[in-house]
Formats: C-alpha cells, sequence, structure tokens
C-alpha cells in the first residue's frame, strides 16, 4: 500500500486542486472590455440583456439581476413583505445566506430537517413545522438536484405559504422536465465565482409574477421607482423612493460577463454530469464512500460533488479523512454546516440538536473537487487518492 502524504509519503499530486472555479475565456473578456470602453458601467443595456438572456434560458417569464446571491434572498423576502413575527421555513443543510435573508427582514428562520439520502428538504417535516406565523419556505436544491417541487407545491398551497427555491446550486437542472428557475413562486441564483456561471459576484431572481418582479426592481435601487438611465432617456429628473431598499444594483460590466458566461451554461453543466458518472462508478465497491441519491425524474447541475462516509467501515473519522485529502493535494471542503450550530444563531437561542439528520450528515460530508475546467488527469486524481485514503484506514 503506497504510504498516505499525511504520513510523509509522496502525494498524488504536485499542487492543489481546488473544489471547484471559475472559467473564463477570450470572449468573456472581450464582453467585458467593450463595456469599459461604453457609456454604461453600471444599470445600462447589458443589464436588461443578461436579465432576457437568463429568463429565455430558464423559462421563467421575468429575471432581475442583483449584485450577490444573498441580495437575491434578501429580495425575495421584501417581495413577499416577511416582517417580524413571520416565520419563514428553511432547510437546515445549508449555507447561512439561506436563512439569514428572514433575519434581514425582521422574521424567524424555522429550520428544517432534510432527507438523508439526497440531504435535500425533507417534506414530512416541513408540514410538522408549519404554524398560524408560517409565510413561506424556502427549499435548497443542495449540491445542484432540485427538491420534490411537487410536494412541496401541495404543501405551500394547503398552507397558503409562498415557495421560494434558493436555487444557488441548481442553474441548468431540472425537475420533471421543468427547468430550475421555474420550480418555485421566487427563485434565487447566485453568480459567484465557483457556481455554475460567474458575474464576480451577481445573483439573480426569477419569477412568473409581474408584481413580485417589480418590486424587487424597486428594491434593488432604493425603493426608487426609476433608475439613472431611464432618466437619462427621459430627460427629467424627478423620482420617488416608494419602498425602503438597497443599492443591489449590479454594474452592466458584471452583467456583460454574464450574458458570455450563459452561453457556455449547457456545455459545463454536461462537462460536471460527465464527472460524476466517473466518480459514481469509481466509488461503487468502496463501501466507506456513499455519493448522493439522484431521485428518478430528477437532473441534477452538480454544483458539490458531496460523499457521506460510512464511519463503520473506517478506523477514523471525517476530520482524519479530510486532512489525508488535503495532504494528497485534493482541495475537498465540506458543505455545509448545519446554519444554526453557528455562534450568531446559538446566542438566538438555536439549540443543537434541531435537525438530527443534517447533524448527522454534517459529521459525515466531504465535498470532492467538481467545476467543468477540470482535467481528466484531475478526475483521475481525486479518484486515486479517496482510494488511497479509504483503503489505508479501511478497518
Ligand atoms: C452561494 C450561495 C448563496 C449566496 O450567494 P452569494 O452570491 O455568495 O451571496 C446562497 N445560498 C446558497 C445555497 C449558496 O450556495
Amino acid at each position: 500500500m503506497k504510504k498516505l502524504a499525511i504520513e510523509g509519503g509522496m502525494p498524488i499530486r504536485p499542487d492543489l486542486l481546488p473544489y471547484g472555479r471559475q472559467q473564463i475565456d477570450d470572449a468573456d473578456i472581450q464582453a467585458v472590455v467593450n463595456v469599459l470602453r461604453g457609456d454604461w458601467l453600471t444599470t445600462g443595456p447589458n443589464v436588461d440583456a443578461f436579465e432576457e438572456a437568463f429568463s429565455a434560458k430558464t423559462g421563467a417569464k421575468y429575471a432581475v439581476a442583483v449584485n450577490s446571491g444573498t441580495a437575491a434572498l434578501h429580495a425575495a423576502m421584501f417581495a413577499l413583505d416577511i416582517k417580524p413575527g413571520d416565520e419563514v421555513i428553511v432547510s437546515a443543510m445549508t449555507f447561512a445566506a439561506s436563512a439569514n435573508c428572514v433575519i434581514y427582514q425582521g422574521g424567524t428562520p424555522v429550520f428544517t430537517d432534510v432527507e438523508m439520502d439526497t440531504l435535500l428538504l425533507d417534506a414530512t417535516q416541513v408540514e410538522e413545522k408549519i404554524t398560524s406565523r408560517t409565510k413561506a419556505i424556502i427549499a435548497v436544491d443542495y449540491a445542484g438536484q432540485p427538491c420534490d417541487y411537487d410536494t412541496l407545491r401541495n404543501i405551500a398551497d394547503k398552507y397558503g405559504l409562498a415557495l421560494v427555491a434558493d436555487a444557488a446550486h441548481s442553474l441548468g437542472g431540472s425537475y420533471k422536465e421543468r427547468a430550475v428557475g421555474t420550480l418555485a413562486d421566487l427563485n434565487t441564483f447566485s453568480l459567484h465565482p465557483v457556481k455554475h456561471i460567474t458575474t464576480g459576484e451577481g445573483g439573480v431572481i426569477t419569477t412568473d409574477n409581474a408584481d413580485l418582479a417589480q418590486k424587487m426592481r424597486y428594491f434593488r435601487t432604493h425603493g426608487i421607482t426609476s433608475d439613472h438611465r431611464q432618466r437619462a432617456e427621459r430627460g427629467g429628473w424627478f423620482y420617488e423612493m416608494v419602498d425602503l431598499g438597497y443599492n443591489y444594483r449590479i454594474p452592466d460590466i458584471n452583467c456583460a460577463l454574464g450574458i458570455s458566461q450563459l452561453n457556455k451554461l449547457d456545455s459545463w453543466v454536461s462537462r460536471r454530469r460527465n464527472i460524476t458518472l466517473e466518480y459514481d462508478l469509481a466509488f461503487a465497491d468502496i463501501p466507506a464512500v456513499t455519493p448522493l441519491t439522484i431521485r428518478p425524474e430528477r437532473s441534477s447541475a452538480w454544483h458539490i460533488y458531496p460523499i457521506l462516509l460510512e464511519t463503520e467501515y473506517l478506523r477514523v473519522g471525517r476530520e482524519q479523512i479530510f486532512a489525508a485529502l488535503r495532504a494528497e493535494n485534493i482541495g475537498v471542503n465540506v458543505h455545509y454546516i448545519p446554519v444554526y450550530w453557528h455562534p450568531y444563531y446559538a446566542r438566538h437561542g438555536y439549540k443543537h440538536g434541531l435537525c438530527a439528520i443534517t447533524e448527522n450528515a454534517y459529521n459525515r460530508l466531504i465535498t470532492l473537487p467538481i467545476f467543468p475546467a477540470m482535467s481528466k488527469q484531475d478526475v483521475k486524481d481525486v479518484i486515486a487518492a479517496v482510494k488511497k485514503v479509504m483503503e489505508a484506514y479501511a478497518i
């Protein structure tokens, strides 16, 4: 057996392979440069064009672009009029921003557990958490697989709740032949460099509801009913602030990059799928490694490739496996610490034990590298490192 790098052996590769990373080509660079030479650096024609391209891609009627996925979630909570006293059901297995947006509006996130094999919101648990104060559900398409939106829709309709998809992981995925971006009342996306396409920083909300789209357009620019360019075109100066908004505007520079990146989405998602097929095949005979289950009629966009460790087959725990893989120069990560374990939430009274499956999964999770620019050798390195480490620590 080869000596583990963590014990002084040769690492599988000489340089660290990150878990995710952007891909920028000459067309992307040219698109940005063209904007820099033009008239509008922000709130210009590229914002409209990006929104049109994004709604065309997803099939949603409206797309509203903002300057982060977090701003997109905040705008969604604002549009739904979440306020103090309101409860919003949120998956516990997610990035903190999925829940923070509720608190920005003075509402209360109600953390809800996930299914062990998919780590997606468990519809039965959702129904148990509904009270007379519940206003909305935020479902998170963990790792890129869409949640069970038909079941969640039935629950939302039964109790008069809004359904929000935090689709930061799932751009390019689908559920029963319906594209992500059309599955909930409001669907939010992040355009951070590790996500499927990037604008540097950026976010989008898609919806078929014209009123909600309009509210979010005001919200991203101080709650003002016209923007700088619209006033310039009209030749007037008058504007009105009708709501308390923020400056969540996304620059034209970023949107030009977004339009160019969107052209590559389909091929990138299919490259991600091909990588997961290789991983699935390679790990099928390692009992200590369980990949996520993908349900029938769902197509994951594979933002991340997490594995669950079956610790009864291992002499060591997740920390040691993680450290050993990092020593082999595989940039593994962990998604996610249960949101309510963070000190901020603990201070606000959330206790350990709230979501047993999320907590159990967290202790066994490791995210392996996956991004479209990975070479064949990169994929082989990840597989070789996982095999090497699992063999070395097998019982
Ligand atoms: C990335 C991400 C966000 C936040 O997006 P930003 O663009 O970084 O603000 C929100 N929710 C989930 C699930 C994410 O992965």
